[in-house]
């Protein structure tokens, strides 16, 4: 668990580095209660750094940014300028929940064998598509914050962007995590002078406890401060994003090897001054009287929460029996991504949307479900056209997915920001831009390379300028058309999983939000076998086995969700992983445990 002393959050400007632990009485972890705002990440400074903006008057859009910059620099290999992600705003005044795609989106000239190899005619191997120009779309997260602070913010981006600059400036304290995430990116980075320069020192991870600091980056958040958005998606940052693309900046004296020729890619000067983060209406369902809202596409987690919410509501579950639950659970999800496998791209028409998020169609689902034995995985996707219990779709079974962070914020008038974003792999695409600081995405590996669904049409094929689907899943629920809980987490297409599981604990299961969060997990992806934490299949893998479930390979830990629950009059739970990912922070602006 990382703590941060609180002392450092009162004075961040000057206390960043090795803040006197010794002065303070309270800590921050990974569950806070209290009240007049609330901020969970994986990151104690970021939450310290959205802490202070409530503290100082700000709302939650302002804190949300300003708390994402900072995420930026001590969580660079999860996320940044350089990639997208996706915004979710309950706004308290308006009482209505909007949403920002800030989803990368490809060159326009991609085509469906964008990632087939002309040589041979195969899909390149994943490593090589990640590590390549290829696999960088246009990031999406400078035009999310600029659209969020314009909407919705009480403060500039050019003030919201200050305390992530003076991070990058003096620097952070490396932790285990961060150093193991260089270590296992070693080979990658080392093939590019400019991520070498600042993640390998010595040409080695950086130590435990040494001092992180990247003044490029600084410089960078200075510039989009003075320039705003099209400082970066014009001039000189989008010049030099593009030339890193068409012409990736590898080392002629790499550190170490790299098995794969590096592909350049095909991003143009026009697709970064093109892009836009739009607004966009976000999903909705309903569970018990709540209502649940989350992304659409290009993100299919809205979606594909909802219809296993749905599912799973169908069938009428009590907490008393949480073997039944647990096996509700997991084959609502199964279904769920055989849909979203089959229906779920970028430009999905809005009727499959809403018929897939319907109560009609969890009706057509859930009937599949046997109470006493679990289906053969993997399921195939329900006719979307056919009446009563779906007779099956033609088309093949869903696929696999790790890096990504997620943020919470609540603000003291009921405004709350859920907040995803990511870089796609760990390390993004391996690239820093030279002179510039961050880490390019390699979003583009989220298309499917070839056809998953044949011999129907595969809705996540890449095409000119489209956006990869998404499984994140920033999720706010409402409870009489106010905020009850607002929860996401990173983790690939276990994002989805993540994020339905922490509901189902809280929901269903009737537990508390920390307990919910803490609980141990597992994902069950439309694949053979469940991909479960050790602790999970140890404690229900018998009784979920001994009704035809199978377990694969176990994860060592799923997700590294936050939330934020409110509790009436004001008050809040905040909620980040007690363990996983090494623990999170949690904070409320006045504490009162
Ligand atoms: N690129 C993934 C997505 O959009 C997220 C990556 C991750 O969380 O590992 O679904």
């Amino acid at each position: 668990m990382r703590i941060l002393p609180v002392l450092a959050v009162a004075s961040l400007s000057t206390t960043l580095i090795a803040a006197p632990a010794a002065a303070s009485t309270t800590t921050l972890g990974p569950t806070a209660y209290g009240y007049g705002g609330a901020v969970a990440t994986v990151d104690p400074t970021a939450t310290a750094v959205g802490l202070d903006v409530l503290r100082r008057g700000g709302n939650a859009v302002d804190a949300a940014i300003a708390t994402a910059a900072t995420l930026g620099v001590t969580e660079p290999f999860s996320a940044g300028i350089g990639g997208g992600g996706f915004f979710v705003y309950y706004d308290a005044k308006h009482r209505r929940v909007s949403t920002i795609d800030g989803r990368e989106a490809g060159p326009a000239t991609m085509t469906s064998t964008y990632f087939i190899d002309p040589a041979d005619g195969l899909p390149y191997d994943f490593p090589e598509a990640r590590v390549s120009g290829l696999s960088a779309g246009v990031p999406g997260t400078v035009a999310t914050w600029e659209t969020a602070a314009n909407s919705w913010g009480t403060q500039s981006l050019a003030k919201l962007l200050k305390p992530a600059a003076a991070v990058a400036d003096r620097g952070f304290a490396v932790d285990a995590i961060f150093r193991q995430q260089v270590a296992d990116n070693a080979a990658a980075f080392g093939q590019f002078d400019a991520t070498s320069a600042i993640y390998l020192p010595g040409g080695q991870p950086p130590a435990v406890g040494s001092t992180q600091r990247n003044p490029d980056l600084a410089d960078t958040y200075r510039l989009i401060a003075r320039t705003g958005a099209d400082g970066f998606y014009r001039g000189g940052v989008a010049a030099d994003i593009v030339r890193t693309v068409q012409h990736p900046p590898v080392s002629t004296h790499p550190i170490g090897t790299w098995a794969y020729p590096i592909r350049p890619g095909a991003l143009t000067l026009q697709d970064l001054a093109r892009y836009e983060a739009p607004r966009r209406a976000p999903t909705r369902s309903d569970f018990r009287g709540l209502s649940i809202y989350g992304m659409s596409t290009p993100s299919s987690g809205g979606t594909a929460v909802a219809e296993a919410l749905n599912i799973l509501e169908q069938s009428g579950l009590s907490a008393a029996d949480r073997t039944k639950v647990l096996h509700y659970y997991l084959e609502a999800s199964a279904l769920s991504f055989a849909d979203r496998g089959r229906y779920v791209g970028a430009y999905t028409p809005k009727p499959v949307l809403e018929k897939l998020a319907s109560d009609r169609w969890a009706r057509q689902r859930a009937c599949q479900i046997s109470p006493s034995a679990a289906l053969t995985k993997p399921v195939p996707p329900g006719d979307i056209n056919a009446q009563g219990c779906t007779p099956a779709s033609v088309g093949g079974p869903t696929e696999q997915g790790q890096a990504t962070t997620n943020l919470t914020v609540a603000d003291k008038w009921g405004n709350v920001v859920e907040y995803t974003f990511t870089i796609e792999q760990i390390g993004g695409n391996a690239m820093v831009v030279p002179g510039r600081g961050f880490l390019l995405n390699n979003e583009l590996t989220d298309f499917n390379f070839t056809n998953t669904q044949a011999p129907a049409a595969d809705p996540n094929l890449p095409g000119p300028g489209k956006r990869p689907r998404s499984s994140m899943s920033p999720t706010i629920v409402l409870k009489d058309g106010k905020p009850f809980l607002a929860l996401g987490s990173p983790g690939g297409s276990t994002i989805i999983t993540t994020v339905l599981q922490v509901l189902v604990n809280r929901l269903i299961l009737g537990q508390s939000l920390p307990d919910a969060m803490a609980a141990p997990r597992a994902s069950q992806r439309n694949s053979a076998g469940i991909q479960a934490e050790p602790a999970f299949h140890t404690t229900y893998g018998p009784a979920l086995t001994a009704l035809g479930h199978t377990f694969g390979p176990d994860a060592a830990e799923l997700g590294a969700a936050t939330a934020v629950e409110f509790t009436g009059h004001g008050g809040f739970v905040a909620s980040a992983e007690p363990v996983r990912r090494g623990g999170g922070t949690a904070g409320v602006v006045h504490p009162n445990r």
